[in-house]
């Protein structure tokens, strides 16, 4: 009898490892006999194509002679070949691949079409011949597309690091080889059985059981005597066949392939990366009939509707099919903090109707994996659109706190739920390793309340996809003893099997799901949120005008035509650059030039398409008016430009001199009336209560209006801060305390340059306590008065500002220039107040939310900073300060003072991210009674949106002064006024109450109309709709709101 073997775990293991190892022992092992009789291609040329051209274009190119070894560059330019292939009779009736590894990412075309990406980073690097060679075919003509760039770019000295602009990339491998499908099938048993005998707990047998089945199976394999294979798989399929019990987590596979819309890389590149995953993609479900693959952001498909019809046509059965399944219902997977409310509407209006239109069916889930923090109003928004379920993972991030779910209801600032998940695996490019499957069940937080949870596999960041390995790792894992059930799922599958078996199980998550890492991202790259913010007002009042001059030239059968196509033209580049690495501020430089430009485009048109708008709207007598584009009266003063652009020219002689001021340009400043969604012509008023400016003999300045008083000193800094008449200082009063503080901290992360501000950077503060110009008088009344002063930050950088006070207005502003030349360092403004609070309030999307102002617990002072929009305030009962700004997003408050973030300087993997000239205002506000009463929320919108002098034409008929819209209350806001997508003869009014309060408003619409109803967020009629109690009388509508909601109305005219 022979006697049985003792075994070491780890020697029996590696032995196994080494069997099938890519790198070692080749020459005897199974994985060396995966290809073999390779044999040369027929004809190899070359074309260095002048930039991303067409494949039309490049087959018309002068393509010459080359060969393997060859190198081509630099980075991002584009080479293409055309390969000459005939396959040799004793390759016949066998699968033979085309193997091709240019050390880039690469695409093959045949007959015009994108037939399969190929890419070196995740070794996929054949393409199988028989995709395009008929049965006794044995010659083909291919061209392969190469792209000098890696799929996740060309970082320098790291992956996030700026790209090394002059790489070349050399041709290493370009032959056939007959691919061994039988040898594949044993490496992928091998390689799973020794993976779980690996990973595997030593609590149980089976990982034992894997070790010794796997052993046997190379115990039994001769490589040179192919009967053995057959008895060697047999082996290893009796082990996969024993099954899992009933009860067994189910892990609901689905193919992904997360593609970032620019990154480590250019827009135009991603449209490329695009074809390469989504050709393989198609490829794999030609062989694999239960493979599904998950899709998102609808600019991805236009791109492809548009550049590759084939590829497209073939996507477009496969949805149909149910496989390809498009999912998230947005633009772009966008930033998940900074785009406005309006904006995250844009996003699944024009996400969802392109799915409707292309698919014909509307996604049922949001789909946003990567983002760096989660808004909590993103709860309601998905509801509007009909959508109940949500999938991220980014959460797995969070540096400190674990977050304690991973199948949930999160619940918004409104109360709405949506049905939530993130895969528990932590990453959106598994590969179907067992190891994967088993870090699904063991991070799972909800055990006992859902056993299923979802698990993409494919990789990702830079596209890619599933690839055939992953789809024969999982057939093994389908249902194997001591193993998850790894089953081919589609979202819909695992949401609706959730909703039917556990959803009464589920915790709940209300409010914010804060991301405690990559909180650098509400700063970096100051100028693209400066004009995301710009933009989204621009478009905001382009809508308004251009509906009020349809609304104006339909009921005078006058010739209007809304700009629909131009609007969802800039609309669609807003949402683009809202993608969540672009907007973020964590691209690299190529991307920001392209950002720049849609921006300038969407500034530039915009503008035009408001003066179109009054234009046509108000012909004759050219007259010059103020226009309003906010729901509620103002009266403000106004800055009228001079239009002879020479300053000591007074303008407007028909201006009352005696109710005007001018500034140093020749602008003439007058407080005018404008009533709500209106306009006015300019009168000015007189100015009952005109502000003031003085200097004190210890060199402080007072600024004073009818609201508030503000001592100043030299540095500009607030010393104190009153509200008129009031004793109390807004300011803290203990010594060496100011507001308006520059401070200045160092800034070096652990790794994540532009993404992270780490905790520590809190000890390194450092106050800007340098002037080089102590403040000067430079406006002194009595509609505004101003003080200028010019500080040094460090050898490099300069901060000039003007701090100004008006007649009439609640907030002392700040406009703020600075010249910025720092390396990782980061700058921000305090204000350090005397309201004694636990909280503070921060602007969210279409509401606000709360944060601690204390450290109490790791959730706590996790939060160093937060984000928030155009406003943050501080309140005790019937006191409060308020922080208001143009195009800030960085907060953070704790014991009272509040920071507000203004520029950072990290150098990954933009090494120019925020240098140079930035400009930007901020304003402080005391108030009295609550932020709510005090009107924070409308001098925020105010700070954003001034009264706007143009001129138009003015009818003999048209009144003096006219308001389209008001509302009569402050609660309500009406945000929205734009043409319907689906009718010229309809308006969409968007509402939301903004105190965080049930309450009524009636709105009064200042023209006739026929019809208003209730409307969801792609503008669909809610036919018997009776929640919001609307009531229409004449021209007034009447409809009640609950705490925060956001209300959309169809108005037929
Ligand atoms: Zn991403």
């Amino acid at each position: 009898m022979e006697e049985v073997t003792r075994k070491n775990k780890r020697t029996t293991l590696e032995r196994a490892d080494k069997f099938i190892s890519p790198i070692y022992f080749k020459d005897v092992n199974l994985r060396g006999r995966l290809y073999n009789q390779h044999h040369p291609l027929k004809a190899l040329t070359h074309h260095a194509a002048r930039g991303r051209i067409p494949y039309d274009q490049a087959v018309r190119g002068k393509f010459t002679k080359t060969k393997i070894g060859q190198s081509f560059g630099p980075t991002w330019s584009t080479h293409w070949f055309q390969l000459e292939i005939e396959i040799p009779d004793a390759m016949k009736d066998k699968e033979v691949h085309l193997l091709w590894n240019s050390n880039s990412e690469a695409l093959v075309w045949h007959s015009g079409n994108p037939i399969q990406g190929l890419s070196a980073d995740y070794d996929r690097i054949s393409f199988p011949l028989s995709t395009v060679l008929g049965k006794n075919e044995t010659r083909c003509s291919l061209y392969v597309e190469m792209a000098c760039n890696a799929i996740l770019g060309e970082g320098k000295d790291s992956m996030i690091g700026p790209p090394n602009m002059d790489k070349s990339f050399t041709l290493s491998q370009a032959e056939i080889a007959v691919f061994d499908r039988e040898v594949y099938d044993l490496i992928i048993d091998i390689e799973t059985l020794h993976d779980m005998a690996k990973h595997m707990s030593e609590e149980t047998e089976r990982g034992y059981q894997a070790l010794y089945t796997v052993n046997q199976m190379i115990n039994t394999l001769d490589l040179d005597n192919r009967e053995t294979y057959a008895k060697a798989h047999q082996l290893a399929e009796r082990f996969f066949q024993q099954k899992n019990g009933d009860s067994q987590h189910v892990v609901y596979a689905m193919g992904h392939a997360h593609m970032d819309s620019a990154w480590l890389w250019p827009y135009a590149e991603t449209i490329r990366k695009c074809a390469r995953s989504w050709s393989c993609t198609v490829r794999l479900m030609e062989k694999y009939p239960d493979f599904t693959f998950t899709c998102s952001q609808a600019q991805q498909y236009e791109w492809v509707k548009d550049n590759y019809p084939g590829l497209y046509a073939k996507i477009k059965d496969l949805v149909r099919e149910g496989r390809f399944i498009p999912v998230g219902g947005t633009w772009v997977e966008m930033d998940g903090n900074v785009p406005s409310g309006e904006s995250f509407v844009r996003q699944f209006l024009y996400g969802q109707r392109f799915f409707m239109k292309e698919f014909g069916k509307k996604c049922t889930e949001f789909w946003l994996p990567d983002t760096f923090g989660y808004s909590p109003q993103l709860p309601q928004i998905m509801r509007i659109f009909g959508i109940k379920r949500f999938l991220t993972q980014k959460l797995s991030w969070s540096l400190v706190n674990k977050f304690p779910h991973h199948t949930f209801w999160w619940e918004g600032i409104d109360g709405s739920r949506v049905l939530s998940h993130f895969p528990p695996g932590d990453s959106y490019h598994m590969t179907g390793k067992v190891e994967e499957v088993l870090r699904t069940v063991k991070n799972y937080g909800d055990k006992g309340r859902s056993g299923r949870s979802v698990y993409l596999f494919g990789y990702g960041d830079g596209g890619n996809g599933p690839s055939e390995e992953m789809l024969m790792r999982m057939s093994r894992l389908k249902d194997v003893d001591g193993l998850p059930k790894v089953q081919q799922k589609t979202p819909t599958e695992y949401f609706a099997d959730v909703e039917r078996e556990d959803s009464g199980n589920l915790c709940r998550w209300r409010g914010e799901l804060y991301l405690e890492l990559h909180n650098g991202t509400y700063t970096t790259h100051a100028k693209v949120k400066k004009m995301n913010r710009l933009c989204e007002f621009l478009l905001h009042d382009v809508e308004f005008m251009s509906s009020v001059a349809l609304v104006q030239c339909v009921s005078r059968n006058a010739s209007y035509k809304y700009p629909t196509d131009e609007l969802h033209r800039l609309w669609k580049l807003l949402l683009l650059n809202q993608f969540h690495d672009v907007l973020p501020g964590t691209s690299i430089g190529m991307v920001y030039e392209d950002a720049h430009q849609y921006y300038e485009d969407i500034v530039s048109t915009c503008k035009r398409l408001f003066l179109e708008a009054i234009g046509e709207n108000k012909k004759s007598d050219s007259v010059t008016l103020a226009f309003n584009c906010l729901g509620w009266q103002r009266k403000e003063v106004v800055t009228i430009n001079n239009p002879s652009g020479n300053p000591a020219k007074k303008q407007r002689k028909s201006l009352d001199e005696k109710m005007v001021q001018h500034d140093r340009e020749g602008n003439t400043l007058a407080m005018l009336s404008v009533p709500s969604y209106g306009y006015s012509v300019l009168k000015p008023l007189k100015c009952e209560k005109p502000c003031s400016i003085e200097r004190n003999s210890d060199g402080t300045f007072v600024l004073c209006n009818e609201f508030l008083s503000a001592k100043i000193d030299n540095m500009g800094r607030i010393v104190a801060l009153f509200l008129d008449g009031e004793e109390r200082n807004a300011m803290s009063s203990e010594s060496g305390c100011y507001g308006n503080q520059f401070v200045l901290y160092n800034d070096v992360p652990l790794y994540w340059d532009a993404w992270d501000v780490m905790d520590y950077h809190l000890e390194t503060r450092k106050p800007v306590v340098v002037s080089i110009k102590e403040a000067v008088i430079e406006e002194r009344g009595p509609l505004r008065v101003s003080l200028g002063v010019k500080l040094r930050v460090s050898d490099q950088s300069l901060i000039q500002q003007v701090i100004s006070l008006e007649a009439g207005c609640p907030y002392l502003r700040f406009h703020t220039e600075v010249d910025w030349h720092e390396n990782r360092k980061f700058l921000k403004v305090e204000f350090p107040t005397s309201v004694h609070s636990m909280s503070a309030t921060y602007e969210v999307q279409f509401g606000h939310h709360q944060r601690t102002n204390h450290n109490n617990t790791s959730w706590d002072w996790a939060q160093f900073e937060v984000f928030g929009h155009k406003w943050a305030a501080i309140s005790e009962h019937n006191f409060g300060v308020a922080i208001l700004n143009d195009s800030k997003y960085g907060y953070s408050t704790r014991d009272g003072v509040m920071r507000l973030s203004l520029l950072r300087s990290p150098k990954s993997p933009d090494k120019e991210a925020d240098m140079g000239a930035h400009s930007f205002t901020y304003a402080v506000m005391p108030f009295q009674g609550t932020f709510q009463s005090a009107g924070v929320i409308q001098a925020a919108y105010e700070l954003n949106s001034p009264l706007g002098v143009h001129t138009g034409g003015l009818d003999k008929s048209s009144p003096e002064s006219n308001s389209f819209f008001s509302a009569d209350n402050p609660q309500v806001i009406l945000e929205t006024i734009k043409k319907s997508e689906d009718s010229d003869k309809a308006l969409v009014l968007r509402l939301y109450e903004s105190f965080g309060g049930h309450t009524k408003v009636t709105l009064k619409v200042n023209f006739d109309f026929k019809d208003v109803k209730r409307c969801n967020g792609l503008e669909e009629v809610l036919e018997g709709d009776t929640s919001n109690d609307l009531e229409v009388k004449g021209n007034l509508i009447t409809l009640s709101f609950k705490p925060f909601q956001v209300v959309s109305l169809l108005l037929d005219f």
